[in-house]
């Protein structure tokens, strides 16, 4: 049996830099005051339907869907499926928990696996991991504020630099309100009208259904085409081009580096005004680390109040394969001490005596905070020392004569050198 396509096991030494990443990410979001929110894997089809977009390639065609057994014959069958994106369960939540009710900021983070049916390869999965959070709110609780844009990305700027991934660039673009968005739209529809059959298949479909994802294409023939097509910020109106003035002007006084890009417009169809994408040269073709952006009619859409809310995804997946092209930390981490319980393996009482004087020995040691790893006691010595060599710092041996005299020999593998330690000074012994 083999894990299944797209889907990945992950082994350590790997797994503490993921554990490292969302550490960072978890103390940095404590720093701005977000909490946690952990929503389920699978929700009802129509969430994402109506959340994400009906003409999004997620829900056309990348979402694990199925039917869920009716529990009774009158019953109609749910229809089920895996969380593609942590948004729409969030929103989904907030609604359900009328947590606009209490006036305040909702400012929530998440962290965990979603699903959709891509055609995998390196940084693409179908299994994959995000980390996200979400800032919503009644407008009365300033949730509309461009303030709040910039502080989310200043916040992942700050969180980035804390990661150590160097080398990011920000990406940002308006793409106006639903009214700017329809005005555009026609604009796209009617400039695309003469051009499209001269497009790519996919955009060709695009130019009828959803024009704006036009812009996302990367067919490298179509894009002399695509940059004669009209700018959003063209369809802006006042109120949304003075918002996004306002986001530029706050993240230019925090000296968080931007470029705008104005084809930016995100493959989901709740994004209002500001969108946003952190990208990393070092990954290749999928080079987006994080995306995001406003969504102030999402919680309408899918039945709620009037909630705007700004948020971003990033991709755990991705900051880990930086991290690792940066070469930094995935050396295995060594044990403080390897115990060797040195038995005669023939004997199977005095095997038994010194490998439950190991687990005492181990036991007392790990109490005090000292990583360690136990051996057995029917090792050979050398096949003790070339495991301890390779899991450890240092060796410890302990035989019937240790047991008995309460002396300790302790051989550090950095220097090579060889010493008897009381059995009272071993844990500082190892410590230091
Ligand atoms: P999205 O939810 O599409 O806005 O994606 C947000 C981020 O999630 C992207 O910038 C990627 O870093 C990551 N991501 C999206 N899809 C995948 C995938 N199939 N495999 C790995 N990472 C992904």
């Amino acid at each position: 049996m083999k894990a299944v396509r797209g889907t990945r096991d992950l082994l350590p030494p790997e797994t503490a830099l993921w554990n490292h990443i969302e550490a960072t990410a978890r103390a940095v979001f404590a720093r701005y005051n977000f909490g946690e929110i952990r929503t389920p894997v699978f929700e009802d089809t129509g969430l994402y339907a109506r959340g994400v977009g009906e003409e999004t390639d997620i829900v056309s065609k990348e979402m694990y869907t199925w039917e869920d057994r009716a529990r009774a014959q009158s019953e109609k069958a749910q229809s089920l499926t895996l969380r593609p994106e942590n948004t729409a369960g969030v929103v989904r939540a907030y609604i359900e928990h009328k947590l606009g009710e209490t006036g305040q900021l909702q400012k929530l983070y998440y962290m965990g696996p979603q699903f959709r049916r891509e055609r995998p390869q390196k940084g693409r999965y179908r299994q994959f991991s995000q980390i996200g959070a979400e800032v919503i709110g009644p407008v009365s609780a300033g949730s509309e504020s461009p303030l709040r844009d910039a502080e989310v990305l200043e916040m992942l700027a700050t969180l980035l630099d804390e990661l150590g991934i160097t080398g990011w660039t920000l990406e940002i673009n308006s793409v106006g309100s639903a009214a700017d968005r329809v005005r555009y739209n026609e604009a796209l529809r009617a400039a695309l009208a003469p051009v499209a059959p001269q497009l790519c298949e996919d955009c060709q479909r695009r130019a009828v259904t959803n024009p704006l994802r036009v812009l996302d294409c990367k067919v490298p023939a179509d894009q002399a085409i695509i940059e004669t097509l009209p700018r959003i910020a063209d369809s802006l109106d006042e109120d949304s081009l003075a918002h996004f003035a306002a986001v530029t002007t706050a993240l230019d006084a925090a000296q968080v580096p931007y470029t705008r890009n104005h084809r930016l417009v995100r493959g989901l169809d709740y994004y209002t005004r500001t969108t946003f994408e952190f990208t990393h040269n070092g990954l290749g073709a999928q080079n987006a680390l994080l995306g995001g952006g406003r969504y102030d009619g999402l919680s309408e859409a899918i039945g709620g109040p009037k909630a705007p809310g700004i948020g971003f995804a990033m991709g755990e997946d991705r900051l880990v394969l930086t991290l690792l092209a940066q070469e930094s930390a995935t050396k295995q981490v060594l044990a403080d001490a390897y115990i060797a319980p040195l038995g005669d393996a023939r004997d199977a009482a005095a095997l038994a005596r010194v490998n439950a004087a190991g687990l005492a020995l181990a036991r007392e040691l790990r109490h005090t905070g000292l990583y360690i790893e136990l051996g057995d006691g029917s090792f050979r010595l050398k096949k003790s020392f070339e495991t301890a060599d390779k899991t450890a710092r240092a060796i410890v041996i302990l035989g019937e004569d240790e047991i008995k005299s309460g002396i300790l020999t302790v051989k550090t593998f950095s220097t090579g050198v060889q010493t008897k330690v009381p059995r009272a000074e071993l844990a500082t012994f190892l410590a230091e």
